[in-house]
């Protein structure tokens, strides 16, 4: 037994912990969740605890259902907002096949495979996230409109008697207790809208804390008497959620982003890096935006007075708001702070898969030795097709669709997933979509009925 394992064996007693929930994510980047009692924990870490596979969502064929959960003990931690009485603690666990192989159905695998290719690169990759989601007043009722935004601030307000404030600064407590360390936190442009901003850690150690972010989001919302959502656009007419990251990659103590020399201090690393993202950003898109409703977000036809700032398309920009790949402003005296910023994600993808492409896409770059093209000076939300055509810039996809017709055509995104995960996500996202297409929408009988 290892120094860790022996940790949490004494913890449990030491804290007269009564229960241990063992998480795990699907395919979806929904957290699953079993119970187990403290005597069991021991066999667990050894062996794992067996679960039939074929009930999840991608986990398995019905031949090869069963599979175990196996906890890994570097992420346990008592779950604050259970209280005392009984304690409970949770650990993420990895997915193994019953003859100890990983499972090809774990996304948190996929992301380790990608961070050991990486490392054989000499490379460790770090991740921030800003994670934006809207706090409403009430949860949702099937059939009825969004419920109301729980106030009607905008960017960086601070009103008195506010909830979205003592729901951030709650929200803080109990993910610092959890040993997640928050950034910086604010009101985001639109009504109810919030960001949190978690501190770069290594990117499984960030993925992981993505999962637990939500869940102590939605506990503390509805402790609150608000419901939390992370849906990419609950309102057609203000900004969606995304969930921006900002990515660098190390050759030990040293930001292998980070050249004195250039004029914005990027390496041939970084750029060969970002020019890495811009070739493969279509094919992972399904991933980073994986609903119907994320394409909602990314529209890029920002109209007048609206604040979306979300990207449509694909080129990159020193401090460019409208780009996917900015380049956040540089302090001279922080070579560790040299990074490059991904927009295109939202805040309800599966963050084990997203960093895994994201980190894949970078590392072709890298190794092909990718050419960046010119950054773009222009806000390119308000150029037209013709001129962003003569600039080379290629649009997003624009809707789930597409996106899945330019994940399949991608030998990368197969190569980083693994063939049966990368089929089962094309599977699931061509069902949602042929659902999607079959429904007549509000909009349709709006315009339709009356003219029609
Ligand atoms: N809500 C915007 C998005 O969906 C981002 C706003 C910002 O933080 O710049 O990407
Ligand atoms: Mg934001
Ligand atoms: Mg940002």
């Amino acid at each position: 037994m290892d120094k860790q394992q022996e940790f949490v064996l004494r913890t449990l007693e030491e804290r007269d912990i009564r229960f241990i929930r063992l998480w795990f994510t699907d395919v979806l980047g929904v957290l699953k969740s079993v119970e187990i009692a403290p005597a069991e924990l021991e066999g667990a870490l050894a062996e794992g605890i067996g679960f039939d596979g074929s009930s999840i969502e991608g986990f398995a064929r019905v031949h090869e259902a069963d599979m175990l959960v196996k906890p890994d003990p570097s992420t346990f931690q008592v779950l604050p907002w259970r209280g005392d009485s009984p304690v409970t603690a949770r650990m993420f666990c990895d997915l193994v096949m019953p003859g100890g192989a990983p499972s090809p159905a774990d996304s948190r695998w996929v992301l380790r495979r990608t961070l050991a290719t990486a490392a054989e690169a000499g490379f460790t990759f770090y991740t921030h996230p800003e994670i934006e989601f809207f706090l409403l007043r009430q949860p949702p009722q099937r059939g009825a409109p969004v419920p109301p935004p729980v106030d009607d601030s905008g960017y960086f307000d601070l009103t008195p008697n506010d909830i979205s404030h003592d729901f951030r600064q709650q929200a803080i407590g109990v993910l610092e207790r959890l040993g997640i360390s928050v950034e910086f936190s604010h009101h985001e442009v639109a009504p109810g809208q919030q960001e949190i901003d978690l501190r770069y850690a290594d990117a499984l150690t960030i993925a992981d804390n993505i999962m637990t972010f939500r869940q102590v989001v939605k506990e503390v919302a509805l402790r609150q008497g608000v419901y939390a959502t992370f849906m990419p656009k609950p309102y057609s007419d203000q900004a969606g959620s995304g969930m921006h990251t900002h990515l660098s990659l190390f050759e030990g103590d040293r930001n292998a982003f980070y050249d004195p020399t250039d004029p914005y201090h990027l390496s041939k690393v970084a750029q060969a890096f970002i020019a890495g993202l811009l070739v493969h950003a279509a094919e992972i898109t399904a991933v980073t935006n994986q609903w119907v409703n994320s394409y909602k977000r990314i529209v890029g036809d920002q109209r007048a007075g609206e604040v979306l700032e979300a990207p449509a398309y694909v080129c990159w920009g020193h401090n460019n708001r409208s780009a996917l790949v900015r380049i956040p402003l540089h302090k001279p005296n922080k070579p560790n702070a040299t990074r490059i910023e991904f927009r295109s994600p939202d805040s309800a993808c599966n963050p084990y898969l997203a960093f895994a492409l994201i980190l894949a896409a970078g590392l072709r770059g890298i190794q092909e030795g990718y050419e960046l093209p010119p950054p773009a000076a222009d806000d390119v939300w308000t150029l037209t097709e013709p001129q962003r055509n003569e600039r080379g810039i290629r649009a997003l996809p624009g809707t789930l669709e597409e996106a899945i017709a330019t994940m399949e055509r991608s030998e990368m995104v197969r190569d980083t997933l693994g063939a049966d995960l990368f089929e089962f996500f094309l599977r699931n996202k061509r069902a949602e979509w042929a659902e999607y297409r079959r429904q007549v929408t509000p909009f349709e009988i709006d315009r339709y009925l009356p003219i029609l």
